[in-house]
């Protein structure tokens, strides 16, 4: 199988002030078309490093994709790097150059030298043109012998901005790439699982994950309290291992049917969508300690004002008291962190949203604010129609940021169970 490394330069990369989101997305991107990702290396803007890196991961992969260290500033060396390394010169590429005129006419903005630098690339690359920046990325294919005979290597520098890296990706880095390797097939299936552990997913399905033949490996993706089980195949014959993934997939889905949440892989705020579009429903949220992080979710998916309608983020008392018609009394004297407030908030949104279902929330996410009674970590969840509400307590013992995501991906599947049965 083709191998690939990846290698992001930036010392930005090193000390964490950017997040290396590059790799993660080139690697899933690899992945799909069946090229294994065997290294992701990150080094700084370092000459002796950047060679170095090129060096080892020469020894390891035929594909070798680079990102970063392009700008037209001076702490950008790959180029002129990449131009020593495959022994070539400096040239003006037109292709290059023409981009970089039209995107400053564009921006209608003067061109200074230094950009017009950006169109220079080593005369011995192929240029692949950046229809979102300035700087273009560089195929190198040089010509390499062993005692083997031929040997095929590529060598692909792109722009560290992550949305100029994807373009050149898309549009010619993965297009290419099964014509020039031989690669698998490669082919998935993912089901999520809710309220049950790993370890436990793990002994129930045991002997299924024994009986897998060795092309089809079960990968368990523990995340917020759920399990995602994800069966991946490889093999050179596209519809065997399909079919063959796809019967035990069937299995498998069997095995873990009352814990299994979907059988697609899609994040749960597009399940509760679409469930919510074919029954043609609406929702909408009443949130407290989660501050719109639900509602937040829920639109981050296309198309979603026909199901969802909005949302009354009640983080006051007086808030939940005026919009949502949680009563003085039950404030004063339970409390807002309580299940007899999210009972009133879920009926208040209800009725001020004027939507089939709602959903509320309201807890002490950390680090401070907690007491004795009610400590850090404790959250109410309630989800309900204008027929039924139900309520859920939860302890959470994390950060603040996790136990908000934890508060949301669980009031999400308490809300999908709800709909589904009422
Ligand atoms: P460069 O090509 O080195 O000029 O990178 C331009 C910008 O892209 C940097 O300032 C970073 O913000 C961003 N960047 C570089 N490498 C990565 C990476 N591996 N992942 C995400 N962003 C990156
Ligand atoms: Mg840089």
């Amino acid at each position: 199988m083709a191998a690939a490394s990846i290698i992001t330069i930036g010392d930005e990369l090193l000390i964490g002030q950017t997040i290396d989101t590059n790799s993660a997305w080139m690697a899933q991107e690899l992945n799909k078309i069946g090229v294994w990702v065997k290294r992701r290396v990150a080094v700084g803007d370092v000459w002796e490093e950047i060679w170095n890196a090129l060096d080892e991961e020469s020894k390891h992969s035929e594909i070798i994709l680079i990102t970063g260290g392009l700008g037209p500033t001076a702490d950008d060396i790959t180029k002129p790097l990449l131009c020593e390394y495959f022994g070539g010169k400096m040239i003006v590429s037109d292709v290059a150059l023409q981009n970089v005129k039209d995107i400053f006419t564009k921006l209608n903005r003067p061109i200074i030298e230094r950009n017009l630098k950006q169109a220079e690339v080593p005369d011995v690359c192929t240029v692949l043109n950046n229809k979102r920046g300035t700087a273009p990325g560089m195929w190198f294919e040089p010509h390499l012998t062993s005692p083997k005979g031929e040997e095929k290597r590529i060598y692909v520098s792109m722009p560290g901005v992550p949305h100029e890296m994807k373009g050149i990706m898309l549009d010619y880095v993965l297009p290419q790439l099964p014509s020039l390797f031989n690669l698998p097939a490669v082919y998935h299936q993912t089901l999520l699982t809710a309220g049950v552990g790993e370890s436990f997913l793990a002994d129930m399905i045991k002997d299924f994950e024994e009986a897998l033949p060795a092309y089809i490996k079960l990968a368990y993706l523990p995340n917020y309290g759920m399990v995602r089980l994800r069966l991946t195949g490889r093999g050179d014959d596209k519809a065997a291992v399909e079919k063959v993934v796809d019967e035990r997939f069937a299995e498998l889905k069997l095995l873990v049917k009352e814990f299994m949440v979907t059988d697609v892989d899609e994040p749960i705020e597009m399940t509760i969508g679409k469930i919510l579009r074919s029954l043609n429903k609406t929702m909408g949220t009443a949130e407290s300690c989660t501050g719109g992080a639900i509602a937040s979710l829920i639109t981050s998916i296309a198309g979603s004002s026909d199901y969802f309608k909005g949302s009354i983020v009640s983080y006051a008392n007086e808030v939940k008291e005026n919009l949502l018609s949680v009563s003085h009394d039950t404030l004063m004297t339970v409390g807002a962190v309580s299940e007899e407030t999210v009972t009133q908030m879920v009926k208040g949104a209800l009725a001020q949203l004027k939507v089939d279902y709602a959903v509320a929330t309201s807890g002490i996410l950390g680090p401070g604010g907690g007491t004795a009674e009610k400590p850090v970590g404790i959250v109410w969840v309630a989800v309900g129609n204008k027929d039924k509400i139900v309520t859920q307590k939860f302890q959470w013992r994390f950060d603040r940021a996790r136990n908000t995501d934890l508060t949301v991906q669980n009031a999400l599947n308490m809300l999908r169970k709800f709909i589904l049965i009422n």
